[in-house]
């Protein structure tokens, strides 16, 4: 690249406290209630109403002070920025302008492939109110007034990301320190997370910093990474013309990848800032402070970095990551003394085998295959069809916990033994969590407890099993080693159970990719 990019955050994390941050209205969840249901005259802002600051909208923000690991201003205080919008009756809005209540504090992160730390300080953190929410529809401007004053968390960091990786990690983090420790779920999608985007380029590091251009109205990852990258060559476009960057607001519309201008030169907008009269300093009692004192906290990079202890691969790391009660399934489960990465293996193979299965291109299967294979394919199509449906359940984060945890130290246990091999673990495996039978049951019923048989026999065995079934063996190409048991099954069937799994299962192998 021929140049280097500067990137700063602004992140607006809705909280989620019962009540909204200075009246007693419910904080809905999920916007889905009648509009206008949920004010009162304080959030309506009528003659003679007083803000009232939650408690609950306090503990929560002492709660993300802790979980950055960050010190906490015990005074902090609330300012009024005016400006006039249809969605702010009062003409301003209340928020922390000169004293936020978290102030400079570090906070390092692991970038996506786990193996590098970045550090970056986030400036500040202040509390403040969301406006009402704008519905334009058939000409007409409507305003709901549920979401006014709920209690919003804004983290503004430093200039301190230098590529769009760097940034998106970093609002990963924040995002799983708000559902962590129950701030919120922070979905992007649903608005309980906003990111904008501050970008700049320059040439050299020894350049002083470029225009900056902020970006808003991106609402997944993925299209934070697409924002910046777009913004910066578009900054560099014009650049390499000779023409300057305009300092801006744009908005982002993601589908095609484009921005437009929303308002120029946002520095120059005069919020004339000044201290809200009607509420007091925010002054941090004795019980705050022990609360931040003692809440039990749970960080992300925590569990990264233990997880680098264990030598565990990107993949296990991002699959573990989804959720945090994978964390503490995978905790209690070593703590029985399972070695780790085995215990990963085991717990990441099903969920990443859903994911690539449910995106497998089926029809294009269907189609690749012969004639011959099409007849045969009925049954494979209903298995494909069970298993599909199998494995997209497996992704539904509470059935797969509640499946796994009573049976999958049993099935350690044996994986420990090392009695059966990884394809027939597999196999074990997935009858045991659809049918819900022991291991050992599935084990006798798939033969897989069979005494040794000699080889030359089952050699012949196994070529008689694959002759016989050409269309299967297509498939085996195409399945690759999805449709393995069958063939197990069949051999363990002629063999009346007397043949070594492992050895049945490498003679297989053997054959078919021979
Ligand atoms: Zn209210």
């Amino acid at each position: 690249m021929d140049y280097l990019i500067t990137i700063w955050l602004e992140i607006h994390l809705k909280l989620n406290s019962n009540a909204k941050i200075f009246c007693k209205c419910k904080n809905e969840q999920d916007f889905s209630a009648k509009p206008n249901t949920h004010v009162c005259p304080v959030c309506t802002w009528q003659p003679g109403a007083l803000p009232l600051l939650n408690q609950e909208v306090v503990t929560k923000a002492i709660h993300f002070s802790k979980a950055l690991n960050s010190h906490l201003n015990k005074k902090s205080s609330f300012d009024r920025k005016n400006y006039f919008y249809p969605d702010l009756p009062m003409g301003f809005q209340i928020t922390q302008f000169y004293h936020p209540i978290i102030t400079e504090w570090k906070v390092s992160f692991f970038l996506n492939n786990y193996e590098n730390q970045k550090t970056v300080t986030i400036h500040e953190a202040h509390l403040e109110c969301d406006a009402a929410k704008m519905i334009h529809e058939n000409g007409k401007s409507l305003v709901d007034f549920n979401r006014a004053w709920t209690p919003l968390l804004e983290i503004v960091t430093d200039p301190d990301f230098s590529s769009a990786d760097e940034a998106v990690e970093f609002a990963k983090e924040i995002q799983r320190l708000a559902k962590w420790n129950d701030l919120w779920d922070a979905d992007l999608e649903k608005w309980q997370m906003r990111v904008d985007v501050n970008i700049s380029i320059r040439k050299n590091e020894s350049d002083p910093l470029g225009t900056r251009v902020e970006l808003k109205n991106i609402n997944t990852f993925s299209a934070i990474k697409r924002a910046i990258e777009a913004e910066s060559q578009r900054q560099w476009d014009l650049i390499s013309k000779w023409e300057s960057v305009a300092q801006e607001t744009r908005r982002r519309a993601d589908d095609e990848n484009m921005s437009y201008m929303m308002r120029s030169k946002e520095d120059a907008v005069d919020y004339r800032y000044f201290p809200e009269p009607d509420m007091p300093v925010l002054e941090l009692s004795e019980d705050d402070l022990k609360e931040f004192d003692t809440v039990e906290i749970d960080r992300p990079f925590d569990y990264i970095s233990k997880c680098k202890e264990f030598w565990f691969n990107k993949e296990y790391i991002n699959a573990l990551l989804l959720d945090k009660s994978l964390f503490d399934f995978f905790f209690w489960i070593i703590n029985e003394w399972f070695e780790p990465k085995t215990v990963a293996k085991w717990m990441v193979w099903p969920m990443k085998r859903a994911l690539d299965f449910v995106q497998w291109d089926e029809i294009t299967l269907l189609k690749s295959v012969s004639e011959e294979a099409k007849k045969q394919w009925v049954d494979a199509e209903k298995l494909f069809a069970e298993r599909t449906t199998f494995l997209k359940s497996c992704w539904n984060l509470e059935w797969f916990l509640n499946k796994f945890q009573p049976l999958f130290k049993e099935f350690l246990q044996v994986e420990k033994e090392k009695k059966l091999v990884d394809n027939q673990l597999k196999i074990v495996f997935d009858v045991v969590l659809q049918s819900g039978k022991s291991i050992n049951e599935v084990i006798k019923e798939k033969w897989f407890d069979a005494p040794a048989m000699d080889d030359n026999q089952l050699a012949g065995i196994v070529s008689e099993v694959l002759a016989a079934n050409p269309a299967i063996v297509d498939q085996f190409k195409w399945w690759k080693e999805s449709v393995i048991w069958f063939f197990v099954g069949q051999v363990m069937k002629k063999t009346q159970g007397k043949a070594n799994p492992q050895a049945v299962n490498a003679e297989l192998m053997k054959q078919l990719k021979g």
